[in-house]
């Protein structure tokens, strides 16, 4: 579905991806491993159109994104869930759930309410349609964030380190939603720390080092036989 070749993107002199190429076929779960700072985050932000690359491709099903007219139209398709839950604060739990459908797929509100229950319902917040995201815990925001994804129907979900906003007591719970929602065969691109996660959860593993992967591989390959002499010093760390 994604493939990515030359990707390069620097800020100022700093050149924080240095030619990234990986490819995500339909229904791979994919994480992101590696140090703070490898340029996981630029990498994913680029692929949801938050970043534009300094060089490079990124072919979503055949057609380059940096040529893509309808950026909303794009990122319904390819949804990104955030550290921060970056949730509409003026609005419900269940408005979050229902605008970008109703805006972006043009869905009316009956279709929109009954998407938005279905996945609020999987994700285990039917019972919070009407609160205000403040009156959330963290996990539970996250969870909404996940129903709001999932509601758009998307190809693709990114995920930008989920549960590391999280207090430890919460991590588990999202975790779990995920998990789940793999289970489905949604095709999704991981960032996390969360190493037994995303040993469990990935069929993908992709280790980052310093703007490059290093290491590619099953979670097999990398967890148990890493070759890259920084994987193993990362995972030593991590593990
Ligand atoms: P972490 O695990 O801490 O989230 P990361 O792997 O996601 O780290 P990035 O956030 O991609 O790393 O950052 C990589 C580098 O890019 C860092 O040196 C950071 O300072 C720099 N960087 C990221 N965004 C910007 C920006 N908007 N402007 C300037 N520099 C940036
Ligand atoms: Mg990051």
């Amino acid at each position: 579905v994604i493939s990515i070749s030359g990707l390069k993107k620097s800020f100022g002199e700093n050149e924080v991806l240095k030619d990234i190429n990986f490819s995500v076929n339909k229904g791979d779960v994919t994480c992101i491993i590696g140090s703070s700072g490898s340029g996981k985050s630029t990498m994913l932000r680029c692929i949801n159109l938050l970043e534009e690359p300094t060089g490079g491709e990124i072919i979503y099903n055949g057609q380059n994104i940096l040529e893509t007219k309808n950026i909303p139209a794009y990122r319904a398709k390819v949804e990104m869930v955030f550290q921060s839950f970056n949730l509409f604060e003026n609005m419900t739990v269940l408005k979050n759930c229902m605008i970008g459908q109703m805006k972006v797929l043009k869905a009316s509100k009956e279709v929109a309410k009954k998407e938005a229950m279905y996945y609020l319902e999987k994700v285990g917040m039917a019972p919070y349609i009407n609160a205000k995201p403040r009156q959330l815990s963290g996990g539970q925001k996250q969870r909404v964030a996940i129903a709001r994804a999932l509601a758009m129907k998307p190809d693709v979900i990114l995920f930008d380190e989920p549960t590391s906003a999280l207090d430890p007591q919460m991590v588990g719970e999202v975790l779990e939603v995920i998990k789940n929602i793999a289970k489905e065969g949604l095709t999704m691109i991981i960032v996390t720390h969360e190493m037994a996660f995303a040993r469990d959860v990935a069929n993908h593993i992709v280790f980052m080092n310093d703007g490059v992967i290093c290491e590619e591989g099953t979670p097999q390959e990398i967890f148990t036989n890493p070759k890259c002499p920084e994987t193993k010093a990362f995972l030593t760390r991590f593990m």
